[in-house]
């Protein structure tokens, strides 16, 4: 019976843990580590399934391998920081488990965002009859399978894809992001980027706005474009593909809060000299801002994520919206987390099951688009992120 290792005691490692110890024919034994032990102690306290906890630095391989040894899991689910992704493929590949994660590998001391550190994994992976799986989260991961659902059941060809990610929830906090601080104001603060006709066009950062009309009567979100690593995978695996681009809505509050925070460079990722000690002063914010754990029990509203997809059926063109809306309190009653978390720890965890029971399978590194989106589709209807598709309504411009 399959054996998974999640590494990872935050806000997405602890729904991961619920979602995977609400499936036990598939997750037999589960073993939560991460860096501070204590964390995985308090999420296992919640499960109604025994889980094992250890401590790990997953920076230092020769440890994680050692625990690899130890435990002899067939799957390791990654969802500690994207800093760790190669340092756990390293990991995975000298003890042969099985590697999924839900970001792209970023190097700590540049805010860069591309598949090239973890596609060079390729060779390795696949002759050592191993599968990563990279992206298994919403956004990148439920939104590059929404993509292939419309293009396998909706259309002939898709040329336009425009990703949108709505938060119209509400914590209540001055400030506060949903997930890591620090990798969530890296990626904000980028500059913004998109495909179009094979070429990667830029933007400075959140220049490019527009309102977004959220279906089911939620009200409408300024949206801004963003570059997002999704758009990389889909623009290199969806042939014929003229146009990617993403989107997410923030409020103006947290605009203003980051613009502050940037203009007196507590976003800088460069370490600074403070009383004689190296700080990095986006590590010293992350440490004063509310812990994305603790705004489950604040959160309000609803989540929309979809994707809109533009091409042809028939001869005719056609446009495809299909979403997933979620409800902050409802995952709250659930799984004691809010919908960022939930949003993004269900596809791991579905990943993970399609995975172990071989209905995604093969050898080398993948990135979602690359399989069968029916499976994943009807695994989100059954485990909490049911999705809608509507037709010829064009939400973008
Ligand atoms: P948190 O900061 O809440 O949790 C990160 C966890 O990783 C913490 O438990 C932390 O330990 C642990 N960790 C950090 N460094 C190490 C290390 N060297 N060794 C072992 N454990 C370590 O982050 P989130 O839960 O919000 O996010 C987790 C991941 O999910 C991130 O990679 C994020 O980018 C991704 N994500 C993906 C999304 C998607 O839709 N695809 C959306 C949202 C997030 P400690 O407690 O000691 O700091």
């Amino acid at each position: 019976m399959p054996k998974v290792l999640i590494i990872g005691a935050g806000g997405v490692g602890a729904v991961v843990a619920h979602k995977c110890a609400q499936v036990p024919e598939v997750f037999s034994e589960i073993t939560l580590a991460s860096r501070t032990q204590s964390k995985c102690e308090a999420i296992a306290r919640q499960l109604p399934v025994k889980v094992r906890t250890a401590q790990v630095d997953a920076d230092n391989v020769p440890q994680t391998v050692a625990l690899l040894r130890d435990l002899k899991p067939d799957l390791v689910i990654n969802v500690a920081l994207p800093y760790q992704d190669l340092h756990i493929m390293d990991a995975c590949l000298e003890a042969g488990v099985n590697y999924l994660d839900t970001a792209n590998y970023e190097p700590p001391d540049v805010a860069r965002f591309e598949y090239r550190w973890q596609w060079d994994y390729q060779e390795r992976f696949a002759k050592a009859g191993l599968m990563a799986l990279l992206g298994s989260g919403f956004d990148p991961g439920v939104t590059s399978v929404f993509c292939t659902h419309i293009l396998k059941h909706h259309l002939d060809t898709a040329t336009e894809i425009d990703i949108i990610d709505c938060n119209a929830g509400s914590h209540g906090q001055p400030f506060a992001t949903n997930f890591n601080p620090e990798i969530n104001i890296r990626e904000v603060s980028a500059k913004g980027r998109y495909y179009q006709d094979g070429q990667w066009i830029e933007t400075e950062p959140l220049t490019h706005k527009q309102p977004f009309v959220m279906p089911e009567d939620l009200g409408s979100l300024n949206v801004y474009l963003m570059y997002h690593e999704e758009l990389e995978s889909l623009a290199r695996h969806i042939p014929g593909l003229k146009r990617a681009r993403f989107w997410m809505s923030f409020s103006d509050n947290y605009l203003k809060h980051l613009e502050v925070l940037k203009n007196v460079g507590m976003t800088r990722i460069d370490p600074v000299t403070f009383n004689g000690q190296q700080i990095v002063p986006l590590q010293f914010l992350k440490a004063l801002l509310p812990d994305p754990a603790s705004l489950g029990p604040l959160t309000r509203g609803k989540t929309c994520i979809g994707c809109q997809v533009r091409g042809m059926k028939d001869g005719r063109p056609k446009t495809v919206f299909v979403y997933n809306i979620c409800d902050h309190e409802a995952c709250y009653r659930e799984v004691c987390s809010q919908a960022i978390s939930y949003t993004t720890g269900v596809p791991a965890m579905i990943g993970a099951k399609l995975m172990l029971t071989g209905a995604w399978s093969g050898k080398g590194v993948f990135n979602m688009e690359q399989f069968d989106p029916d499976p994943f589709m009807a695994a989100l209807n059954a485990h909490g992120l049911p999705w809608k598709v509507i037709e010829n309504t064009v939400f973008t411009a």
